[in-house]
């Protein structure tokens, strides 16, 4: 642990470094005492201090990790969704409204969809599901009265009975085809119901999105009708006299579309579907427009997979006048659009805040030898001479000669003729020489792969008090990048780099690639840990996604929650504070009930007792440990 950096720094350039000012859509900033701040828009003073929230959250025993969600933000990204999509309309004298949809599986934390429908309400925000379960929860909620419940997914009979569910009480709901046999599920149910929900049609289009989710679209994907098939539907539905229920045409290509390109070429093309269906009798009102609007990542406004070329405004724009043109060309009325984006509405709500617990070092340090000692085996002399003699000239070389005399050390260990501590100064002098190695990689106009990775290596990793695997498990599954910033401290030099490693027991559990404007970081810029003092990292735009899929990997459960809101006056007021999961909650999971672990282990115990190896006390007060460790949090304590 070394002491604070006391040079010059300006909370400008920790904005510069961690770029927020380029991903956080104005939501963020930094105080003169260099802690991050939270500002939802159009409130007043410097927004929520987090460091404080923590701090004071960590005295109501509510310690980290913990999620701060921030129900204005969802708000925020509302009304510029709603607001850019009106302004569109307006601009291009589009006849007709837009409509938002919340696609449920985004986020199914009820007090986040109920912020949703609440900033949403005036817009007539409605709700898309993709599952029974999400269906039973879209009923459940009040909704704005002209809203859609748009049901996409798998359907069977029980999927259908309970959207008709809604139908009957008055609900807008449209059962989304993209199966052929689907038609004939919706058939039955005529039969047995003698009515049937509105019916939209999901298309396969040829047009695909582009990023991390490109294979949701085009003509490979698993979802959607061909052309043959939709004709095919359209004919049969006609036979059915269910033409009239026929409400919606639906696309969706992939979420975080990087490319602006891609979406207009998919709502061009599913418009002319739209103009198609049209001409051939099918009064469809509504063309959804699916998901993949996308959130910049890093913010670097560039089509890498991190980010998106575009934003709101271009993007209502474009799916407003391309929808207009087509309709104008063909002339056919033009419908009221729907969009079913998540990501955008709900990315920015979320913060993690986990303490960071130890650091790993990269290296270990060299280690001075005694001129006079001349026990030292000729490997240890043939490194220090690599040592002393590398050079801006022959620093690969160099390098080379080190890792063939630490192998050699190595064979020579193996066979018993050197001891742990020559083994350690050969150690110490192999990271040395590959330090230097890296830093006179620098200087050539490309550095080699080889010290490149060889760099990654040797960055400290900060051990933080979270779970990738829970929290950002799209960082694990998908490689995707979540902007990482110290809360506090950033009037300060951050003078360490560094790779982040969680607490599971799986090697998975790191984050070793970081947003930046240019490229992608291999280190964070981290400050160095001062003795007793604690270390707070954010993981921001966290919001979409994260919340259902993480799981309870080494059982590590739910983290604290707790909600933040900015007053009127500027005030900052922490609200429904939700514990996370105890230990006991995640064992539960996989059937080690705390009815039966408790007895379980008290047995155990007895029987030390009964044969002699413990007193009844003692076994009284660690069944009474045991018991108080099951209620305890999953994390580090
Ligand atoms: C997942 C999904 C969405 C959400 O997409 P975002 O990119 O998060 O906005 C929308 N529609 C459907 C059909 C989906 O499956």
């Amino acid at each position: 642990m070394t002491k604070r950096t006391t040079d010059r720094f300006t909370v400008e350039e920790a904005t510069e470094i961690y770029g927020l000012d380029n991903w956080g859509n104005h939501y963020l900033n930094i105080d003169p005492e260099g802690h991050l701040r939270v500002k939802p828009h159009n409130t007043p003073g410097r927004g929520a201090d987090l460091l404080k929230i923590v701090q004071d959250l960590e005295k109501r025993g509510v310690s980290t990790p913990v999620l701060l969600r921030f129900p204005q933000l969802l708000d925020g990204q509302v009304q510029e969704l709603c607001g850019a999509f009106q302004r569109a309309i307006k601009e291009f004298k589009y006849q007709g409204i837009y409509r938002p949809v919340f696609p449920i599986k985004v986020n199914h934390t009820r007090r986040v969809v109920e912020g949703l429908l609440e900033a949403g309400w005036d817009h007539g925000l409605g709700i898309e599901c993709g599952s029974r379960p999400e269906i039973l929860a879209a009923l459940a909620l009040e909704t704005p009265p002209e809203s859609l419940l748009i049901c996409n997914g798998y359907k069977d009979q029980a999927y259908l009975s309970t959207a008709l569910i809604g139908t009957q009480m008055g609900r807008n709901v449209v059962v989304v085809l993209e199966k052929p046999f689907e038609l004939d599920t919706v058939l039955a149910l005529k039969e047995a119901n003698g009515d049937v929900p509105l019916l939209g049609i999901r298309v396969k289009l040829q047009s695909k999105g582009s990023g991390l989710w490109e294979k949701s679209g085009g003509v490979t994907s698993k979802f959607g009708l061909s052309t043959r098939q939709l004709l095919d539907t359209v004919h049969r539905i006609r036979e059915a006299g269910l033409v009239d229920k026929v409400a919606l045409l639906h696309f969706h290509i992939g979420s975080q579309v990087t490319e602006i390109r891609k979406i207009k070429n998919a709502v061009r093309e599913a418009a002319r579907v739209y103009a198609k269906l049209n001409k051939l009798g099918l009064k469809v009102r509504y063309i959804d427009v699916g998901g993949g609007l996308g959130i910049d990542y890093d913010g670097s406004k560039t089509s890498s997979d991190a980010s998106v070329n575009y934003g709101v405004e271009e993007y209502a724009n474009d799916v407003v006048y391309s929808i207009q043109e087509v309709c104008n060309e063909e002339h056919v009325p033009t419908p009221t659009i729907v969009s079913e984006s998540g990501r955008a509405l709900t990315a920015y709500h979320s913060v993690l805040i986990a303490d960071v617990r130890g650091v790993i070092k990269g290296t270990s340090p060299l280690w001075e030898r005694q001129e006079e000692d001349d026990e030292v085996p000729q490997v240890v002399r043939d490194l220090e001479d690599v040592l002393r003699g590398i050079s801006v000239k022959n620093y690969r070389e160099n390098y080379h000669d080190a890792q063939e005399y630490r192998d050699q050390m190595l064979s020579m260990f193996n066979l018993g003729l050197i001891d742990l501590e020559d083994r350690a100064r050969v150690e110490a002098l192999y990271w040395e020489i590959a330090q230097r190695a890296v830093r006179f990689s620098h200087t050539a106009k490309f550095q080699a792969d080889e010290f490149q990775e060889l760099e990654g290596r040797l960055y400290d990793k900060y051990i933080c008090n979270f779970s990738v695997f829970q929290s950002i498990p799209d960082n694990w599954a998908l490689d995707q990048l979540f902007p990482i910033i110290p809360i506090h401290r950033l009037n300060e030099r951050p003078t360490e780099r560094a790779t982040l490693a969680d607490i599971t027991c799986d090697s998975d559990g790191e984050v070793d690639k970081f947003v930046d404007l240019k490229d992608i970081k291999e280190a964070l810029e981290v400050h160095s840990l001062v003795e007793n003092e604690k270390y707070y990292l954010g993981f921001l735009l966290i919001g979409a996604y994260q919340d259902t899929m993480g799981d309870v990997h080494n059982l590590f459960g739910r983290v604290h929650e707790a909600e933040v809101l900015v007053d009127p006056e500027g005030t900052t007021v922490v609200r429904n504070v939700r514990k996370g999961d105890k230990a006991q909650n995640s064992l539960s999971l996989f059937g080690f009930t705390e009815q039966k672990l408790v007895p379980d282990v008290e047995h155990m115990l007895q029987e030390r007792v009964d044969n002699g190896l413990m007193s009844a006390e003692k076994a009284a007060y660690l069944l009474d440990e045991y018991r108080e460790s099951l209620q305890s949090y999953t994390y580090l304590k």
